[in-house]
């Protein structure tokens, strides 16, 4: 089911086929987890919400695999975490670009960044198209959660001194390693999980939201996910 929403979304133009290489090595570590979601993934959630929730301009950054999945998730889960969205694309396309935000859009009347060309700003280091944010958006947020993302742009965009949050199964993936909270975890369990917790998490004050966010060792984390799959092998 999983893949035919990757494959429906390739044929309705949001897919590159790229995405679909990028979900198949996805799967390949989601194996070794027993595709579900472990108790070191489920920590790095609630940690991502509490950081989500106590950011002031949080946003999360979208592209066409994260479309295709969990539309309806991804944006349930930026207003239960009062952020944005921006689309963001690896391969741009004005089309493909404007296909996503309508996706988004008919799950709920929602904000999204990442459309207006005369609102680009620049990422450092980085060729090609893939140095295009929004100068509204991630640009000026200060906590942005990739919800699947290349290493190129995640590590420019720790070096901003972005707080940054992602998802990815692959725990050696250079998103993975550069990120400030990593979810190894699939994205379609990721997000449900997140919004459970927001719901959970909001109504607690702001001292016990840090207090898990200073808590929590990040690189830790991933090793403990690098040994679980380890078992599974
Ligand atoms: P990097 O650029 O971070 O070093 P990469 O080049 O292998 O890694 P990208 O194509 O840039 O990978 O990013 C896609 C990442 O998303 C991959 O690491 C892949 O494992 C992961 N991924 C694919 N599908 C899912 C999914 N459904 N849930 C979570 N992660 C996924
Ligand atoms: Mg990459």
């Amino acid at each position: 089911m999983i893949r035919e929403r990757l494959v429906n979304g390739f044929r309705n133009g949001i897919v590159v086929p790229q995405g679909l290489i990028a979900h198949g090595r996805g799967e390949a570590f989601d194996y070794l987890l027993g595709e579900k979601t472990t108790k070191h993934a489920y920590e790095a959630e609630k940690v991502a919400v509490c950081l989500l929730l106590l950011s002031d301009k949080s946003i999360i950054s979208i592209n066409g695999n994260a479309a295709a999945l969990c539309p309806k998730d991804l944006v349930t889960l930026a207003k239960v975490t009062n952020s944005r969205i921006e689309v963001n694309l690896f391969h741009k396309g004005r089309s493909r670009t404007s296909a996503i935000a309508r996706v988004l859009r008919k799950e709920d009347t929602v904000e999204i960044l990442g459309l207006d060309d005369n609102s680009r700003a620049i990422l450092k280091d980085i060729a090609s198209d893939r140095k295009y944010v929004d100068k509204d958006g991630i640009m000026i947020s200060d906590t942005i959660f990739l919800a699947l993302e290349d290493g190129d742009r995640t590590e420019s965009l720790v070096r901003m001194g972005k707080k940054v949050i992602s998802v990815d199964l692959n725990p050696l993936s250079r998103t993975a390693v550069a990120s400030n909270i990593t979810i190894i975890d699939n994205i379609v369990r990721a997000i449900p999980n997140m919004i459970k917790i927001s719901e959970q998490l909001n109504k607690k004050d702001k001292p016990y939201l840090l207090k898990q966010i200073r808590n929590f060792d990040n690189n830790g984390n991933i090793d403990k996910s690098l040994l679980l799959m380890k078992k599974g092998i």
